[in-house]
């Protein structure tokens, strides 16, 4: 049986008809490397996000289910139009959007998870030699509704078919040439890893390098698919293979830098200091499926025997999480302010090479202040240290715990495309 190479194009990659055809060349040299490919495909270049600033022209809040509707249509000319491309060079391909498939996710709008990936009609196109064009980003409900898997999400569906169909490997094309120590766009003279674990590149995604969608890097590790990250524009640089292992001995305690502008931090204060009111608060928000990052809980006062919680949410997930608190004040109890901060950011530093090793946060601590920036939370892994700092100071905080931690090369990194303003 040939083997399966899944291929994942991203929004920068596809942008034009050349690109395209660019794209349709790197897919049926795979094919001629003797493999069954199937491609998938994001929007556009910045379609996604053109199509959520109409959405928000017309409504300030618009329903999540018309958002998935709308979102979901970018990936649909880009699906059609590379099998085109890919026809047009003499060789056969078929473009399938979630719900021909059959890529079913849980009944959630926005950021669904994917449950299930139907591989009867994969394999039937394959073994009749086409090359398969799957809409990426998009899923479909057991009701048949449309669902979205959350921005950046073309990479979970791409390491979610390689696991279903048993891929040898799942290439992620993008506009980088692999996955750096920093975002190269950052600090220019960022390196490239040759190879990362599956732990680490977790972290950092989570973190805020959105190279890679957090839970395609999260299914890969779950179905031991071995990812590449590489450029579509450069072919002859392999990118970075991210796999099971760490290496044997780590010598440098950071393996990565990374900042995530997308958070904002909420304090609710003067609450009740007693058994069962966090697990009200955070059970109440996890029903709204809202995920909570960092959670700081003060020491009680003792005259009003209240506390302080403090924590960070998605900057998309505040306005449902300011009416899910508000609905809360009387059951819990909560007398006092709800302040909430989007002027924030969430910088990290991540690697396996810090376990046993001391001395690593201090140097963060002491980096930071040394830059004059005062950091408002603190939370850690076994292999990361996360800062809460003012968005001004993110850049800033980057580069120097990149220098401290001597992440960086001699060579300038080669970037493609503009920023998604994402
Ligand atoms: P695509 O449209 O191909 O999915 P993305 O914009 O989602 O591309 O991801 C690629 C971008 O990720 C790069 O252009 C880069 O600016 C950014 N990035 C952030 N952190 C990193 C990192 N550590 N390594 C490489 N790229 C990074
Ligand atoms: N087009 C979607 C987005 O811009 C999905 C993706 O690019 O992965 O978020
Ligand atoms: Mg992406």
């Amino acid at each position: 049986m040939k083997k399966i190479i899944v291929q994942k194009f991203g929004g920068t990659s596809v942008a034009d008809t050349d690109k395209i055809k660019n794209v349709a060349k790197t897919v049926i040299k795979e094919k001629e490397n003797g493999n069954d490919v199937v491609v998938v495909v994001s929007a556009m270049g910045h379609t996604t996000d053109y199509l959520v600033k109409m959405a928000k022209d017309l409504s300030p809040n618009p329903s999540g289910r018309e958002m998935d509707m709308l979102l979901s249509t970018g990936e649909g000319v880009s699906i059609a139009l590379l099998a085109m491309a890919i026809q047009a060079q003499g060789y056969d391909a078929v473009s399938f959007n979630a719900m021909q498939i059959g890529i079913m996710t849980e009944n959630v709008h926005s950021k669904a998870r994917i449950v299930d990936i139907k591989t009867d009609k994969l394999r039937k196109n394959l073994s009749e030699g086409k090359i398969i064009v799957v809409a990426g980003f998009q899923g479909v409900t057991e009701d048949g509704e449309i669902t979205t898997l959350g921005r950046g999400g073309s990479d979970t569906s791409a390491v979610a078919l390689a696991a279903a169909l048993n891929a040898e490997r799942c290439d992620i094309y993008t506009d980088v040439e692999g996955v750096y120590t920093t975002d190269p766009r950052v600090v220019p003279t960022a390196s490239r890893l040759d190879e990362i674990s599956y732990e680490e590149m977790l972290e950092l995604a989570h973190a805020g390098a959105n190279v890679l969608h957090p839970r395609s890097v999260e299914t890969a590790k779950q179905f031991n698919v071995p990812m590449r990250v590489r450029s579509s524009f450069k072919l002859d640089n392999l990118g970075t293979l991210i796999l099971g292992v760490n290496k044997m001995e780590i010598y440098k305690p950071v393996a990565g830098v990374a900042a995530d502008l997308s958070q904002a931090r909420i304090v609710v204060c003067d609450v009740p200091d007693k058994p069962g009111v966090a697990a009200k608060l955070f059970t109440k928000l996890a029903k709204e499926n809202i995920s909570v990052d960092m959670i700081i809980q003060s020491y009680a006062r003792k005259v009003s025997n209240t506390n302080d919680i403090a924590f960070t949410v998605d900057m998309a997930d505040l306005a449902k999480t300011e009416t899910t608190l508000n609905a809360l004040k009387e059951e819990i109890g909560l007398t006092g302010d709800i302040q909430v901060n989007n002027n924030i950011a969430k910088v990290s530093i991540v690697g396996a090479g810090m376990i046993d090793r001391p001395g690593v946060a201090s140097t963060m601590f002491e980096t930071l202040a040394q830059q004059g920036i005062n950091i408002r939370m603190i939370s850690t892994s076994e292999i990361k240290i996360s800062c809460l700092v003012d968005k001004d100071d993110a850049q800033k905080a980057v580069k120097a715990l990149h220098e401290v931690f001597e992440l960086d090369c001699d060579v300038v990194a080669e970037v493609k495309g503009d920023l998604p303003n994402v």
